[in-house]
Formats: C-alpha cells, structure tokens, sequence
C-alpha cells in the first residue's frame, strides 16, 4: 500500500466526469488499498478517484456512525449510485482537496446506494448524517461536482476558529 497525493482545487482533473470501473482486477485492488490508506492518513472520512488522479467510479468512506464499542470501518463503493434518498441535513462540509474551506451544504439525511464491491458483486448499503453526506459528497466528486458550487455559502475565517 502507499499514500497517494491528493489532487488540490484548481487541477481540472476535479471538473471531470469519471469513467465507470469494468476490469476488477488487482491494479483496481491496489487503488483501493491506497486510497484507504490514503484516507486514513489525511484526517478525512471519504474520498473518491479523481481526488488521486484516477478518473474512474471509485470511492471510499469511513463509516463513523459506529456504537460506542465497535470500530468505525471503510465502505469501497465501485460504480456507487444514489437509489432512495430522505429527509435533510444542513451544516458545514470540507474537503481534502480544499484544504481549511468549509461551505454551508444542504444533503439528504438518510440515503442508500447501489455499488459493486472490490469483486464486481452489487450490494446496497444506506447511510445516515455524516455518512450520507459523505455519499453524496464523494458521488458528486465522480460527476466533476465539487461541494463549493453545492453550498450556500462559504465560511468565512473568523467562523472556522469556532468548529
Ligand atoms: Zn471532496
């Protein structure tokens, strides 16, 4: 495994709509393996392909919403698509790819997705609060949207000390 660099606002590779995954082969495994590493390292709770320059339907998310006594897990989401989505949650959302930027963002609260696992088998996984933004969040970065366009507003610095 090894840490990737993450790709910071400004590249194009961002603004670009990724390609499916269709060969879930080892160098597949590989990114995967890397971006959780990644992930891991950077402080955050999710991140999808372009973000590592890889243009392709990947993501992966930290579950958090975990029982006192249990592990907070990743969750790979291969071809992930949003297929019911409930209720709504507004507050401040960041990004790794834009460091020390928060937006006031709007998202469903409850949401499931339709994904295939690291071997091409579909499954359905629902989230809630943090992970369903983080669900939305990280699909959107596989369309080319980046959260700044989905926010109302931008924090201002003055309002980043408080969180
Ligand atoms: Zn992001």
């Amino acid at each position: 495994m090894a840490i990737r660099n993450i790709v910071k606002k400004g590249d194009s590779v961002l603004e670009k709509k990724s390609r499916p995954v269709t060969e879930f082969n080892d160098r597949l495994h590989v990114l995967l393996d890397d971006m959780k590493e990644t992930l891991a390292a950077s402080g955050g709770v999710g991140l999808a392909g372009p973000q590592v320059g890889v243009l392709r339907r990947v993501v992966v998310v930290i579950e958090t919403n975990v029982a006192e006594d249990e592990k907070e897990y990743f969750i790979e989401l291969i071809n992930p698509e949003i297929i019911f989505e409930e209720g709504e949650q507004t507050g401040p959302e960041g990004c790794l790819s834009f460091p020390g930027e928060y937006g006031i963002v709007t998202r469903p609260n409850r949401v499931k997705v339709r994904a295939q696992d690291r071997n091409g088998n579909t499954f359905e996984v629902e989230g809630e609060a943090l992970t369903a933004r983080c669900f939305c969040h990280e699909i959107d970065h596989l369309n080319g949207v980046l959260f700044p366009e989905r926010a109302q507003r931008m924090l201002k610095p003055e309002e980043l000390n408080n969180n």
